[in-house]
């Protein structure tokens, strides 16, 4: 076994996190929820997704008989929403080709939507006990800093020399232990910022933190400016109280989700106000937020309207809420930011 994983190991006996809610009673399906979840968010966040995702949806059958909207509205505010598609699509095959049964292959795992190689890992090693290596942000920054990789990590060749490293550092027993220590490592104590080396297992081997070069690594290519694009937000609200939305049913962001009316030049928004009922009533203009996207920026004004008088639009798969409804429907971040704000 190597120094590394034997100090994560006893580390973890010690001090490692022992009842996250995945750690009770933990399966393979548990395993797979939190770690989807944990792409891209921290775990506190997680928390209160989880439980309750976990409750309406404590198997593979009860998500796979699901359907998306409904998914998507127990997904409402954790963003990356293709991560909540791709369960839905996932626990379906498994379902429909796997007897509802979680296959322990990597190779089988890794060929599910949403399901790449460090989270079939984490199956794997988590949910099953099977020796398998991760390689998610925790886990790659102690590498990185352990080991001294000054290459910047979104090079393809660092990030296959990170996997080889990840397994040649694999313990043959205990290896769930071992891949639950270095992502608590990672996450309580090598951080981003400031990691505690004083607190950490690993201190005496660290190249990183013999050279004093930990807060510089790990080092990544230098980033492209994200180009802004403009959004216009109508929150139409009609006299019985409900807000008219529109189902994002076409490929791109917020895919399958419920939006309000919107329209990326100002002109076209205008149009649709000139269509609106005579006397509508504008209640409040010019609230502003901004969204990045992996890829770029939204820049998002909204402006609240009430109509009073009978209106429909039927067009691009609108539909008119109620509040009780709104709670039950996928949103994207910012609309129920702006509903917070607003009704
Ligand atoms: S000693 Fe410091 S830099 Fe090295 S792995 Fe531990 S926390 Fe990270």
């Amino acid at each position: 076994m190597s120094l590394l994983s034997k100090n994560l190991i006893q580390w973890h006996n010690q001090f490692g996190r022992k009842d996250l809610p995945w750690q009770i009673k933990t399966n393979p399906y548990k395993v797979w929820i939190s770690e989807v979840m944990l792409q891209q968010t921290q775990v506190q966040t997680v928390i209160p997704y989880y439980l309750k995702f976990i409750n309406k949806y404590p198997d593979i059958n009860s998500l796979a008989n699901s359907n998306e909207n409904e998914v998507l509205s127990y997904w409402s505010g954790l963003g990356y929403y293709s991560r909540g598609r791709n369960l839905l699509k996932t626990a379906r095959i498994i379902r429909d080709e796997h007897g509802s049964i979680m296959p322990s292959c990597l190779e089988k795992l890794e060929s599910f939507p949403g399901i790449g190689k460090s989270t079939a890992g984490a199956i794997l090693s988590l949910g099953f006990k099977i020796k398998a290596p991760i390689l998610d942000g925790n886990a790659k920054r102690v590498l990185v800093r352990y080991f001294k990789v000054e290459d910047p990590i979104d090079l393809a060749k660092t990030t296959k020399e990170l996997w080889n490293i990840a397994e040649e550092n694999l313990p043959e027993k205990e290896c769930n232990i071992y891949t639950q220590a270095i992502m608590d490592v990672g996450s309580l104590i090598c951080k981003r910022r400031n990691p505690d080396c004083q607190s950490c297992p690993l201190v005496k081997k660290c190249i990183s933190y013999k050279e004093k070069v930990q807060d510089l690594l790990p080092r990544k290519m230098p980033k492209k400016s994200k180009p802004t694009k403009d959004l216009y937000w109508l929150l139409l609200e009609n006299k019985n109280g409900e807000i008219l939305l529109e189902n994002r049913s076409s490929k791109g962001v917020w895919q399958g989700l419920w939006t309000f009316v919107g329209f990326e030049e100002l002109q076209s928004r205008d149009d649709y106000l000139s269509k609106l009922p005579k006397g509508y009533q504008l209640i409040e203009k010019g609230l502003k937020l901004k969204h990045t996207f992996s890829h770029y920026k939204l820049d998002i004004d909204t402006t609240l309207i009430k109509i009073n008088e009978d209106f429909q639009d039927f067009d691009n798969n609108k539909m008119w809420f109620n509040r009780k409804e709104l709670t039950g429907i996928g949103l994207p971040a910012p609309v129920s930011k702006v509903l917070n704000h607003s009704i």
